[in-house]
């Protein structure tokens, strides 16, 4: 008799244990903690085909799906603290923004440029020398 009424107490806890195990593996990459989904402003249009002019690149700004942390000047990733976030989902980007500067042009177009390299790193080639999306060579190509 006690085996089985030990079952019975396990067998809750255990389907619970196995829900949650099923969610973490379905969405390995969820959007960082606090983000909420952001409707591109219209200036986002503008600064995308910016970008795809200094890169000599052609995207889709309809396939970034936007993201923001509201008030906060950086948030916190698997890579450390950060102001914008690149990332690859599916076919999809998924760009999230630090509240603070979703009206930062610099800050965008650099996760912008990401989209249109499609890869993660800083290739100076692209990030400095023809687009300036740096917090270095922003000033200095600054026009
Ligand atoms: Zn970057």
């Amino acid at each position: 008799m006690r085996p089985a009424i030990l079952s019975r107490r396990f067998l809750p806890a255990l389907s619970i244990w196995m829900v949650a195990a099923s969610c973490t593996g379905l969405e390995p990459s969820g959007p960082p903690a606090g983000a909420v989904v952001l409707t591109p402003p219209p200036e986002y249009a503008v600064w995308y085909a910016r970008t795809e002019a200094c890169a000599q690149l052609q995207g889709g700004a309809h396939e970034i799906e936007w993201y923001v942390v509201p008030d906060v000047a950086t948030f916190e990733t698997s890579i450390g603290e950060k102001v914008g976030l690149w990332e690859k989902v599916g076919h999809l980007s998924r760009i999230t923004i630090a509240g603070d500067y979703v009206g930062n042009e610099m800050v965008v177009r650099h996760e912008m440029l990401h989209d249109l390299l499609e890869r993660t790193g800083h290739p100076p080639e692209y990030f400095v020398n023809r687009c300036h999306l740096t917090w270095d060579s922003w000033d200095a190509g600054a026009q």
